[in-house]
């Protein structure tokens, strides 16, 4: 078990592929696919040791069938878009190839961030006796890991989950998206949800906010989304009893996003224009810089963690479980920023756990059912280290008193 077919050569399965150019002892053949020839090869000759590289249309099923017969790989690992999950995974039942993601799949026509069309697989994938492994980026996957080591490790139950995801970068463009813009914008632009004594409860699209104690960066200003882990996470973390999400966004973010959706310019369904038919957010993700362009001159820091409280040996204790990221080190060590950095580095790490029977099982895996500490101490080795930390009664009191 030693060969590896990345799908998407953006800025997230760059970061995979080079990474795994880097640990040639576990990665002995690499092939690179995408749509765009020349993005493969300018990762190809980006990276430290030599890969393979093709182009190919994941939507096609019979295309990456064909891929799969003719590289031969013990894993695919899909960094093309949501879109793809579905072709890809069908690809891998058809030639029992184990399979891994960091995004779960949506229509195009519809963006809605759910689980439960790669969920329908896990009958199939079982029957097969392969793996697939849903969710293994950032966030979905090193903050999924946090909570199930949290769970394993410092709680008897977990009752509350807060993940807090700050970018404090600053990439000296008038607006552009760390990844890539069309999914970027249906998450931040679709209503808003959290979990809560058995029920979601929705609300308005950034219209909840509160202050968050950044590790590293401070407090920021950050607003209530839903992400697709927290689906997931309430049904692998026993006792729960809330799960929210939150991210910063600078206000320039922000005016330029409320100004693209007051003229249309984020609309998933089709307009006509000039007798053609276009999808305004596609033009639009066409006029905006490409994330992978984004690492140069990138400064600041990421810090994304998992804030648990709940109860151990009778005691109420609570603990943030955080990384933090710097663009610029990313930057120098793959050229790439912070945001694809934290997401392709999981992703190279995940197929290295299954590679090496660290990770397996027959059928489909969130990643927080996985065992989560040599998936740890790798992508501590691999750039991305955590810390646990205890916290105070009075820690994150703004988080703690807020819609709850
Ligand atoms: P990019 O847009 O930079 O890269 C996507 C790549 O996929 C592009 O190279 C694109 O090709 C390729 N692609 C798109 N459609 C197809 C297709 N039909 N066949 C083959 N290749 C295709 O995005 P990112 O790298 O920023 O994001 C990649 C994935 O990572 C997304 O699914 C995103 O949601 C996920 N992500 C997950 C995170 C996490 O923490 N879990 C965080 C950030 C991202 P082309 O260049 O020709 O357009």
């Amino acid at each position: 078990m030693d060969s590896i077919l990345i799908i998407g050569a953006g800025a997230a399965g760059s970061v995979v592929a080079k990474k795994c150019a880097m640990d040639r002892d576990t990665f002995k053949k690499i092939h690179l696919a995408s749509r765009t020839l020349e993005k493969c090869r300018k990762v190809q000759q980006d990276c430290k040791s030599e890969i393979t590289i093709s182009q190919i249309d994941a939507d096609d099923t019979a295309q990456v069938i064909k891929l799969i017969e003719e590289q031969n790989p013990d894993i695919v690992v899909n960094m093309a878009l949501p879109y793809q999950d579905i072709s890809i995974m069908d690809a891998c039942l058809a030639t029992k190839t184990h399979y891994l993601d960091t995004a779960n799949y949506e229509p195009k026509d519809e963006a809605k961030f759910s689980y439960k069309w790669q969920w329908a697989y896990q009958d199939r994938f079982r029957e097969k006796g392969i793996m697939a492994v849903l969710g293994c980026g950032f966030d979905p996957g090193v903050i999924s890991i946090y909570c199930a080591y949290a769970q394993q490790k410092l709680f008897d139950d977990i009752l509350t989950i807060d993940i807090v995801d700050c970018n404090d970068g600053n990439h000296g463009k008038a607006f552009a998206t760390n990844f890539n813009p069309e999914i970027n914008i249906r998450e931040v632009t679709q209503r808003g949800k959290y979990w809560k004594d058995g029920k979601w409860i929705e609300v308005d699209p950034l219209s909840v906010s509160c202050m968050v104690d950044y590790p590293e960066v401070g407090a920021r200003k950050s607003f209530l989304l839903y992400h697709e882990e927290e689906e997931s996470l309430v049904q692998n973390i026993r006792g729960l009893k809330q799960i929210r999400f939150w991210m910063t966004f600078s206000d320039n973010y922000i005016k330029h996003l409320e100004v693209l959706q007051n003229v249309g310019m984020t609309r998933i369904d089709p307009v006509i224009h000039n007798g053609v038919e276009i999808i305004p957010l596609q033009f639009l993700k066409t006029l905006l810089p490409e994330p992978s362009s984004l690492a140069e001159n990138y400064t600041g820091k990421t810090s994304i963690g998992a804030i648990l409280r709940g109860v151990k040996d009778g005691k109420k204790v609570s603990y943030i479980i955080y990384n933090v990221c710097d663009h610029a080190e990313c930057s120098q060590e793959i050229n790439s920023q912070a945001v694809s950095y934290t997401t392709g580095v999981p992703a190279m790490v995940g197929a290295k756990m299954v590679l090496k029977g660290l990770w397996s099982g027959k059928g489909v895996f969130n990643v927080e059912e996985l065992p989560p500490v040599p998936f740890l101490e790798e992508v501590a080795k691999r750039g991305l280290p955590w810390t646990v930390k205890e916290l105070k009664e009075s820690d994150q009191k703004d988080l703690f008193s807020v819609v709850s």
